[in-house]
């Protein structure tokens, strides 16, 4: 598996596994075969309701804590600083775990503009030592430019909706150019439309490879950390299946030209 250092020095794997709408004990199945299967990094968040299958799968698995790396994110309603230090105890406290590898912020809310002083309360817990790396999700350029401009501490990872069909060109160079990692979220476009194009299929005859595979391998290549998800065993195992063979540039450009800018999530300029 390879892994991406983070601007503090932190290893994460560079592939992971979602558990967006799995429920609980479907989740902790799940993460169960995950780990089984490779995968050393799960991805969960308070609003999808299975941190505690996530922290059974985790702490049954057989695996020491220290090679595992455990994301989760807090959410919209807790951007007060006070209560998000209790948002984190009680999600660390969920996932039965006392330290956490990454903390999110999982949307900037505009609206409500408090993501500077939620942002306070993870440094807090950063010095705290109770995370090993603070960052964002779904921060568009000007959230994430606005956070900068007050943060002690830069956001690790930034987690933005990005696939083929929405390549975010622009936000991943900003993410580069400020040391922020850039991690995939609906990496496989949600399955739906996506992997059903000739061109994947083509691409993927030539190297023995699925669709899905394709479009994983297009992300490492791009240097973006990726957390598919599927709860289907097989698809679970040939999801990580993606260090073992390479595009050529012709092949990640033929991909990267799918971008139509289709948002398959609400625009985070708007959402909450
Ligand atoms: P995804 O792009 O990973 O697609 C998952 C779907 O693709 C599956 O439900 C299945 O239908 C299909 N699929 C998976 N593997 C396949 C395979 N090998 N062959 C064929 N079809 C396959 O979508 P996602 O779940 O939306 O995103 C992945 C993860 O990203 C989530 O689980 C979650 O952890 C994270 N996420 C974060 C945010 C955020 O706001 N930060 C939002 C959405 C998702």
């Amino acid at each position: 598996m390879n892994t991406i250092t983070l601007n503090n020095g932190v290893n994460m794997p560079q592939l992971g596994f979602g558990v967006w709408q799995v429920p609980d004990d479907e989740a902790e199945r799940a993460v169960g075969v995950a780990i089984q299967a490779g995968y050393r990094s799960i991805d969960t968040a308070r609003i999808y309701d299975n941190e505690e299958g996530v922290g059974r799968a985790v702490r049954e698995s057989g695996v020491r804590r220290d090679d595992l790396f455990v994301t989760t994110k807090l959410w919209n309603d807790d951007h007060d600083y006070d209560k998000a230090l209790r948002a984190f105890d009680a999600g660390a406290e969920r996932l039965g775990l006392d330290v956490i590898d990454l903390y999110l912020i999982h949307w900037p809310v505009p609206s409500q503009d408090r993501y500077v002083e939620a942002w306070k309360a993870l440094e807090k817990l950063y010095a705290d030592g109770r995370v090993r790396a603070i960052g964002v999700s779904n921060f568009t350029v000007e959230a994430l430019e606005r956070l900068l401009a007050e943060a002690q501490v830069v956001p690790a990872v930034n987690q933005i909706e990005l696939h083929p069909q929405l390549g975010q060109a622009e936000l991943r160079a900003v993410n580069a150019k400020h040391g922020i990692v850039t991690e995939a979220w609906s990496p496989l476009g949600q399955g739906k439309g996506l992997l059903d194009l000739p061109l994947l299929a083509e691409i993927g005859g030539r190297h023995g490879k699925s669709p899905a595979q394709v479009v994983l391998r297009w992300h490492v290549q791009l240097g973006n950390v990726v957390i598919p998800k599927s709860v289907t065993p097989a698809r679970i195992r040939e999801n990580i299946e993606v260090f073992d063979f390479a595009l050529d540039q012709d092949e990640m450009d033929a991909i990267t030209a799918l971008d139509s800018g289709r948002r398959l999530g609400p625009d985070p300029a708007t959402f909450g």
